[in-house]
This record gives C-alpha cells, sequence and structure tokens, in this order.
C-alpha cells in the first residue's frame, strides 16, 4: 500500500480500509483482536503497545486508522457511543472551562450540557450557530472550546466552519465539530481550520443500524488529545473490539451508501418543496435554504438528512408517521433503511424542534418507492 494513504480518495481509502491484511494468514479480512491482556516480556517491558484491552486494543487502531485517514487526520480515537466521545472532550477540559455549545444541536448532547456538564464545573453558554455575530458575543476570554454540529439536528442549520474557526482561535478556544451527518465524505472540518472532528459512528460512519460507537480525530497532538485519551481510558469509554471491526467492515462502504443517500435525499427535498401537504423543506441542498450558500461552499454534497414541516400541523405530522410502510417509524439516522421520526416528541420540553416537524433519515431504498410511501401517508394523513 502507498507510504501516503491520506492522498488516496475517500472512496479507495475505505474500500480496502487503508489496504491492511492480516499477516499471518495474507487474509484481506482482518480478524476481531478479543484479548483484554497480554503477555509482558521477560525483561519487564510492553513492546507491543498493548498491556490491557481498556486502554488500547488493535481492532479499535485499526479501525481510528480508517477514519483518520479519511478525516485528513493525524489521529482518530474510538469511543463506546458518540456521547462518550462528545462528553469526552468536555471532560478533558480543565475545570471551569467555559464552552459554546449550540442552541440546536443533537438534544442528548446539548441536554448534557445544559444539565451535567454544569455539575462537573464547566460553564455552557449556548448560540445561534448560524449567526457569526451570535457565537462573536458568546465567546469569552476564558472561553476553552466552541462546539458546533454541522448540518445540524434537526433543523440542518449550516456553520461556516472556516470562519468560526477564526473566531475561536482568536479568543484562543479550540473549535470542535460534530460532522456526522455531514460525514467525512462531504465535509473534512480539520482542513478548513477545526481543532477536533466527533461523530456518532452510530450513523454514517457504520451505517447498518447496528452498532453504537464514536469517534474523534484531530490534525495535531495537543495536550487536550493526551488528556481524551486519559479520560477514555479512566473512564472506560473506549468501543469494543467486535463494534470496531463491524466499524470497519461497515466504513468500507461509507462512499458509495452516503452518495446514494444523498442522491435521493435532494430528490425527495424537491418533490417535497412542490407537495400540498408540506409547508417546508428543510433540506441544506435546496437554494431556498438559509446555509445553502455555506453549504455548498463547504460541503462536496449535502447529504441524506432533511426535514419536512406538515402544512396541517403536529397531529397530522403524528398521524402521517403512523401512515407509512415502507419507511421505519425510528429513531436514529445513516442507516441502510429510511427513518421517520416526529422529533418533537423524543426531544421533549425545552426543544427547538417545531412539533410539525418529521426528521427524515435517506436510505438505500429506491427513491420513487420512499416518495410514493410518504406522499399516500401525508395526503391519508392530511385528509
Ligand atoms: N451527534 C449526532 C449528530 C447524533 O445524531 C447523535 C445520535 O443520534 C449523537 C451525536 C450521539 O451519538 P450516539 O447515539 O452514538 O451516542
Amino acid at each position: 500500500m502507498s507510504d501516503k494513504p491520506h492522498r488516496l480518495k475517500p472512496r479507495t481509502i475505505a474500500a480496502q480500509a487503508l489496504g491492511a491484511i492480516e499477516p499471518q494468514t495474507r487474509g484481506v479480512a482482518l480478524p476481531v483482536h478479543v484479548s483484554t491482556t497480554y503477555i509482558r516480556d521477560p525483561d519487564n517491558q510492553y513492546r507491543t503497545g498493548y498491556s490491557y484491552g481498556r486502554p488500547d486494543n488493535a481492532t479499535v487502531r485499526q479501525t481510528e486508522a480508517v477514519i483518520a485517514a479519511l478525516e485528513g487526520a493525524h489521529e482518530a480515537m474510538l469511543f463506546a457511543s458518540g456521547m462518550a466521545a462528545a462528553t469526552s472532550v468536555v471532560l478533558a477540559l480543565p475545570p471551569g472551562s467555559h464552552v459554546v455549545a449550540p442552541q440546536v444541536c443533537y438534544w442528548g448532547f446539548r441536554d448534557w450540557l445544559i444539565n451535567e456538564a454544569p455539575l462537573f464545573g464547566y460553564q455552557v453558554d449556548l448560540a445561534d450557530m448560524t449567526s457569526l455575530d451570535a457565537i462573536r458575543a458568546a465567546v469569552k476570554p476564558d472561553t476553552k472550546l466552541v462546539w458546533v454540529e454541522t448540518p445540524s439536528n434537526p433543523l440542518w442549520g449550516i456553520t461556516d466552519i472556516a470562519a468560526v474557526a477564526a473566531i475561536a482561535h482568536t479568543a484562543g478556544a479550540m473549535l470542535g465539530i460534530d460532522s456526522t451527518a455531514a460525514t467525512p465524505v462531504f465535509t473534512q472540518p480539520l482542513s478548513l481550520g477545526a481543532d477536533i472532528v466527533m461523530h456518532s459512528a452510530t450513523k454514517y460512519l457504520n451505517g447498518h443500524s447496528d452498532v453504537i460507537a464514536g469517534a474523534l480525530a484531530v490534525a495535531q497532538e495537543s495536550v487536550l488529545w493526551t488528556r481524551i485519551r486519559q479520560v477514555r481510558a479512566h473512564h472506560g469509554a473506549i468501543v469494543g473490539p467486535f463494534e470496531a471491526w463491524l466499524l470497519l467492515r461497515g466504513l468500507r462502504t461509507l462512499e458509495v451508501r452516503v452518495k446514494a443517500a444523498t442522491e435521493s435525499a435532494g430528490v425527495l427535498a424537491q418533490r417535497f418543496a412542490n407537495h400540498q401537504a408540506v409547508s417546508a423543506v428543510l433540506y441544506p441542498g435546496l437554494p431556498s435554504h438559509p446555509g445553502h450558500a455555506v453549504a455548498a461552499k463547504q460541503m462536496s454534497g449535502f447529504g441524506g438528512m432533511l426535514s419536512i414541516r406538515v402544512q396541517a400541523g403536529e397531529r397530522a405530522a403524528i398521524d402521517a408517521a403512523a401512515r407509512v410502510e415502507l419507511w421505519k417509524r425510528a429513531t436514529s439516522l445513516g442507516g441502510v433503511e429510511s427513518l421517520i421520526e416526529h422529533r418533537a416528541s423524543i426531544e421533549g420540553p425545552g426543544s427547538p424542534c417545531p412539533t410539525d416537524l418529521l426528521r427524515l433519515s435517506v436510505g438505500l431504498e429506491d427513491v420513487d418507492d420512499l416518495y410514493n410511501d410518504l406522499d399516500r401517508a401525508l395526503r391519508a394523513a392530511n385528509a
């Protein structure tokens, strides 16, 4: 394999999992390294680099190497979930640090930031991450981290990563990007100036709705990265080897899956924009979306996620979700099967999500089948 894998295109990196082979048999599929403990050398050293399964694992490292190459990163680290990855970034900051986080983002992390991070001594302010002025106003002299999700759940707002990197760095803060919806196929936040990129690998990276995992990747070594590694080891937040192996398998088709889902999402966005039962389609690929210009600048594709707002309101939205036959009525996103969700129901009180909104994760089914199923459900619910 080339000694410069980062120069290869994402599709090639992913398809061959960096070209790794199993050295003993020369197998093109890698084994799962399950051992929790390792033999110490007679002279008391651990020369392989492995001593115990909580800090590190060879299968985990293999998958991390592929994610790092896809992100153009110096290194990646895998966690037991996206939440474990994101919370580890905050928990690695010095006590009392100030964090600027999004008003609109994955609700579970926002909930943790508002209700739990302060219990650990962190100060968190929420800002409208679609407004550079709002971000500038929220950053303080003691801000250590600006956290952004773009495109952001469930309204798919877009943040200008390069512009926010400049704001954060001027203030002496690091910029972290939750790039779950964009995937490394469409956005490489580190190349735009971000310091750390995060994925719920549960979603597109794995892509088959059968693994919970999270990933972080960084452009370079830093004190924060070393602390994050300690947090992962101490809190036991590493992903399991079987999950890491499944994730490696899922990653091999990342590019083709994400591009196919995006093609269908674009078609559905256009068709539902002209649907009588739909008052708005939220999709950064539509020129009418407020974040379209920035998305076109920093993304090479607009992704497989969109939301629709149902003209007749909350009851009709819930009713339409109840009437679909092909779409799966379930939370999560980024799998091969298309999911539909009345998002306000799961986010609960305090959610910025409109109650007439249905979130759509577009999978790999035929786009006409997907449209016809939801069209029929919307018409029946609206009747
Ligand atoms: N970030 C985003 C954008 C998500 O959608 C999710 C999960 O839905 C998470 C983070 C949390 O990831 P996990 O469920 O893997 O902990």
